[in-house]
């Protein structure tokens, strides 16, 4: 089936791309789709909720394309923090420069904010849910996944991208940054996520 990925993070394409391709399906993200990027899309994820921020780009993107579309939205839960960054993970530090720029510099923020705490105060989770409208009028169809893990107090692994080399995971005893991509998918929150999804496509293309 071919589906439009409502996404324009290279990290999260990666990995969609990956998983997706290999149950069969054809991917397209929105540069492919001839849709030029507008900073209307920044408003698009302002609710406080994860599956209202996806509900709001599947839409858009839907509206844009007219192909049935899955939008991702994501982010990492620190307990001790409440929750935070959570909804607002990727842009946390209010840092502006390139993708690389704005990681390092949301790293950096929690690296900052769990200074000094101890293990007990480093546990978190990453959350990814995944909205797939099939067409304009389709309900639209939710897949959650999430993993546990660890803050660390340095980053470790340059693979991955976001908050992973800081995010020691419960399943893998390795940072998301040190993991192979294929062991990151089987048990990673998107990963999690789009076994759900693929699981409710249709199976030939
Ligand atoms: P969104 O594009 O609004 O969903 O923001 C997602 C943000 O959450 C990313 O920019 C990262 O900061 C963080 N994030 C989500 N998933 C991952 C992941 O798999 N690895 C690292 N960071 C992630």
């Amino acid at each position: 089936m071919k589906l439009l990925f409502a996404t324009r993070s290279a990290g999260k394409q990666k990995e969609i791309r990956r998983v997706l391709e290999a149950a069969g399906h054809e991917v397209v993200f929105p540069d492919e789709a001839g849709v030029p990027e507008s900073t209307l899309e920044d408003s698009l994820e302002l609710a406080d909720s994860f599956e209202t921020n996806a509900r709001l780009k599947a839409e858009y993107f839907l509206k844009k394309t007219g192909l049935p579309t899955v939008a991702d939205d994501s982010g990492l839960e620190v307990y001790s923090l409440g929750g935070q960054p959570g909804v607002r993970s990727k842009r946390w530090a209010n840092a502006n420069g390139s993708p690389r720029q704005v990681d390092h510099a949301n790293n950096a923020e929690l690296l900052r904010r769990l200074l000094g705490a101890p293990g007990s105060k480093r546990r978190a989770r990453y959350r990814c849910v995944l909205v797939l409208l099939r067409s304009a009028s389709s309900f639209p169809e939710v897949f959650e996944g999430s993993c546990g893990g660890v803050i660390l107090e340095e980053p470790r692994g340059t693979g991955g991208f976001g908050y992973d080399p800081l995010f020691l995971s419960d399943d893998l005893d390795q940072t998301f940054g040190e993991a192979s991509p294929e062991d990151k998918d089987r048990i990673s929150h998107r990963g999690r996520a789009l076994a759900q999804l693929v699981a409710k496509l249709p199976t030939s293309a």
